[in-house]
């Protein structure tokens, strides 16, 4: 099948910008013309539209998404591990087969109708690890969308789950989807025993895939390492082998100079979660220290990469007037450079003739002239994920008039508010959790 999206004006890339009023071919998986003579197919009228690269959200919990308007029932957090303790790692213990699929078919559907063509999801359901990630990829595959997936390994819930987890992203790993790809996921240093972490090293290092762990997103990570084991976090990992080419760090913000210089020169790749570290009230992570190698993430808060680049910026612009207009969206094809790495797509994140056809039509008015060098402007200041019209992921049409085409999306939001029910209904007889990092003086 040939889909031709005609009259649009197309960004090809979005790092560096790039810009062209064409007609875009699709055929198969791939885009096969941008420009050329005009072609028979499908025709997608994009006039007065922009087509640009899809997103990707380079780090998220899908679990968490039906956590939205939950009540909280305990004293309220005033940390970040007690947010743990009191939120996350109630719901995550309250999850089941039928909430885990729930979860993802929501978080899925919200990340493509914003635009969102890729998820890097870090999953964690310690009552129920074996087959989780199956249960995920199977409901992201049924909305079409591509993901890269992995069990949260950790050893708050216990020795025999931490080894569950490693099982799961091990079994995940061996299997070969179209469009879903494993990591070795871990949860953080401070719920790592040394033989779990190692644990995940071996499986990283056996089958090539990097660890997908949180870093220092608390000052808390940093002080257990000291207490434990007498070494910061990043000099832990990095003796543990664990910062290879092709991990990805969350958060990475209570670094020193050398680590923040080790995260660098290491070449791992790091993913910025700046709208969950402002609610987490975490700090702040000193992203232009962390090199080129920085993708966004929403931490599980929705997946609209439109506003989590805006946040990136205004929260850097808050403490630096001089901070750059074109980093974020850099951010977004950083994004993409990695997924495309884990697919085998180098040109993944861009619409050129050869690229996967991962594509997004906006329809908004653009009112001012448009051009490569002032993109970043119009993306901070003006697109949005509300101009979301159509997606297009490893070329298949999957969402049109702002509506899912392989599911319907009224069914499965009923659907899930009767799972969320059933889940806030189980996660409100779990008790705070009792796991505590170690406290040194650290940080
Ligand atoms: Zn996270």
């Amino acid at each position: 099948m040939t889909l031709v999206l005609s009259g649009g004006t197309v960004v090809s890339s979005l790092e560096p910008p790039s810009l062209s009023r064409a007609d875009v071919v699709v055929e198969g998986s791939r885009v096969t013309a941008v420009g050329g003579p005009p072609l028979e197919g499908i025709r997608l009228d994009c006039s007065g539209c922009l087509i640009v690269p899809g997103n990707v959200c380079a780090h998220t919990h899908l679990y968490s998404a039906l956590a939205r308007g939950m009540p909280f029932g305990l004293a309220p957090p005033r940390n970040f591990v007690q947010i743990l303790q009191r939120i996350w790692w109630r719901l995550d213990r309250a999850l089941d087969e039928e909430s885990i699929r729930a979860s993802a078919l929501v978080g899925g559907l919200e990340a493509v109708l914003a635009g969102t063509t890729t998820v890097v999801d870090h999953h964690a359901s310690p009552n129920a690890v074996d087959g989780a990630l199956d249960v995920v990829a199977v409901a992201l595959e049924q909305l079409g969308i591509r993901s890269v997936l992995c069990y949260e390994t950790s050893d708050r819930d216990g020795p025999e789950i931490a080894a569950a987890g490693v099982r799961e992203n091990e079994r995940f790993l061996a299997q070969r989807r179209p469009l879903a790809r494993g990591m070795v996921g871990a949860h953080a240093s401070f719920t790592l025993s040394p033989g779990t972490l190692d644990a995940c090293v071996d499986l990283s290092h056996r089958t090539g895939a990097g660890v997908h762990v949180h870093v220092a997103e608390d000052a808390s990570d940093q002080r257990d390492a000291v207490a434990r084991f007498g070494i910061r976090v990043i000099p832990r990992l990095e003796k543990a082998g664990v910062l290879r080419e092709g991990a990805l760090l969350a958060h990475c913000i209570h670094l020193d100079t050398a680590e923040l210089a080790s995260v660098k020169d290491s070449g791992v790749s790091v993913a910025h979660n700046p709208t969950s570290n402002m609610n987490n009230s975490v700090g702040h992570a000193a992203v232009a220290a962390l090199g080129d190698r920085v993708a966004l993430g929403t931490d599980g808060i929705g997946a609209d990469m439109f506003a989590e680049a805006k946040a990136a910026y205004f929260r850097a612009r808050d403490d630096d007037v001089s901070f750059p207009i074109g980093w974020p969206i850099a951010r977004l094809a950083e994004g993409a450079r990695f997924a495309g790495e884990l697919f085998g797509e180098p040109a993944l994140g861009r619409i050129e003739a050869g690229a996967p056809a991962d594509l997004v039509v906006l329809d908004a008015p653009v009112p001012t002239p448009i051009g490569p060098d002032n993109l970043p402007g119009h993306w901070m200041f003006g697109l949005g994920s509300r101009a979301v019209r159509d997606v297009v992921v490893d070329g298949e049409l999957v969402v049109t008039g702002r509506r899912l085409v392989k599911a319907d999306q009224d069914e499965l939001a009923a659907k899930a508010a009767e799972a969320a029910g059933r889940l806030w209904e189980r996660c409100s007889s779990i008790g705070p959790h009792a796991f505590e990092p170690q406290e040194g003086d650290a940080a």
